[in-house]
């Protein structure tokens, strides 16, 4: 081992899914949006100067967090964005988790939440979700350092009613709550409007999912105007330009297109309960999801060997051999087309097991 080599920040990474390099799959692995995203973004496209990009973006990000604000009902001091919802993510930690005392999440969540965790040394417990997979209010309760956890959570897409999110705000004001709204916008109501309410709450979205530019990466946080104020100073202690460009336009004009926006998510949602009826009646058991993906185990074929399966077949789901979830699968909701698909795919798969 090298001198040099004592001093190295060594972490284990987070794991994204899988980007395949072929075209011909069927993409069901990283609840990206199957559709595209709103016609505005073609057109700057196709105009684009690209003499444009010589510049430095706005390192305020002014145009994006003020329709951020329009669209919330927020003002722009409450508005904190970054390169993606993981960024925005990753700022809070390193900004809010300063305490000795543990910071606490789930024990099945996104699985980024140990990482950040872990490159910032910040101590953490996690807290199991019951059977149901449901996050349990009162593992929330003792001192801590800080909360996080995704609503609804991943990878179940198990949603928690706000009236129950606010007593463990309210239990907590001593620490930052974080609120992880990535998929918010499938069926759930959101925690924003608490931030009136508690100087402490943190929520964060992303345009992802839902606003189909997971390619683009903007992701935003929604809090008090000191929570807001206290994440700019550490950002603008790292990266002063960290949106480019063309993200911020690209940005402002998916908060624009309302009716395609609540097109593509309703769409989404009626895809999403139409499948979960045929996946039950193949013999899986799905948790109810108010989130682009499903969450399911089969009653006899592993998920693991479906999942193996489903891949030689070119259809990409997600796996995980860990405890408590290495018999599930989650499954991003895709076209409709594309969800025939896997049926068929799957009626196969389970019919030679049977
Ligand atoms: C997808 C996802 C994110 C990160 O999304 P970005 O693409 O970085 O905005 C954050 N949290 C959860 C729970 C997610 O599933």
């Amino acid at each position: 081992m090298e001198k040099w080599e004592e001093y190295v920040r060594r972490v284990v990474p987070y794991t994204p899914g899988e980007q395949p390099k072929e075209t011909d799959v069927i993409k069901l692995n990283t609840n990206e949006n199957p559709y595209p995203p709103c016609e505005g973004a073609k057109k700057l496209l196709e105009n684009y100067n690209s003499d444009d990009l010589k510049l430095y973006p706005d390192p305020a990000c002014t145009e994006l967090v003020d329709a951020i604000a329009k669209v919330q009902n927020v003002k722009p001091e409450n508005v904190f964005v970054g390169i993606g919802s993981d960024d925005v993510l990753s700022m809070a930690f390193l900004t809010f988790f300063g305490s000795d005392k543990p910071i606490l999440f789930p024990d099945i969540t996104y699985s980024f939440y140990d990482v950040w965790a872990d490159v910032y040394n910040i101590p953490y417990k996690t807290k199991p979700l019951d059977e149901d997979f449901e996050i349990k209010n009162e593992d929330y309760l003792e001192p801590n350092g800080g909360i996080v956890f995704p609503n609804p959570n991943a990878p179940t897409g198990v949603y928690k009613e706000t009236q129950e999110i606010e007593k463990i705000i309210k239990a907590n004001k001593d620490s930052v709550v974080i609120i992880d709204e990535a998929y918010i916008d499938f069926g759930g109501q959101s925690c924003v409007p608490l931030i009136n309410k508690y100087d402490n709450l943190l929520v964060v979205q992303t345009f992802s999912k839902s606003r189909s530019m997971a390619g683009v990466r903007i992701g935003y946080a929604i809090g008090s105007e000191q929570l807001i104020k206290f994440m700019s100073d550490v950002k603008f202690s790292i990266n002063s330009y960290t949106l480019n460009r063309l993200s911020l336009k690209l940005g402002v004009l998916a908060l624009e297109d309302t009716d395609y926006f609540n097109k593509t998510t309703q769409k989404i949602i009626s895809t999403r309960e139409k499948t979960k009826t045929q996946l039950e009646s193949l013999g899986f058991n799905c948790l109810e999801s108010k989130s682009n993906f499903i969450f399911a185990s089969h009653k006899s074929v592993s998920a693991a060997k479906i999942f193996e399966e489903l891949k030689k077949r070119r259809i990409f789901v997600r796996y995980w051999n860990k405890p408590r979830i290495d018999n599930h699968l989650r499954i991003t909701i895709g076209t409709d087309e594309q969800m025939e698909k896997l049926i068929c795919a799957l009626e196969e798969i389970v019919a030679c097991e049977d």
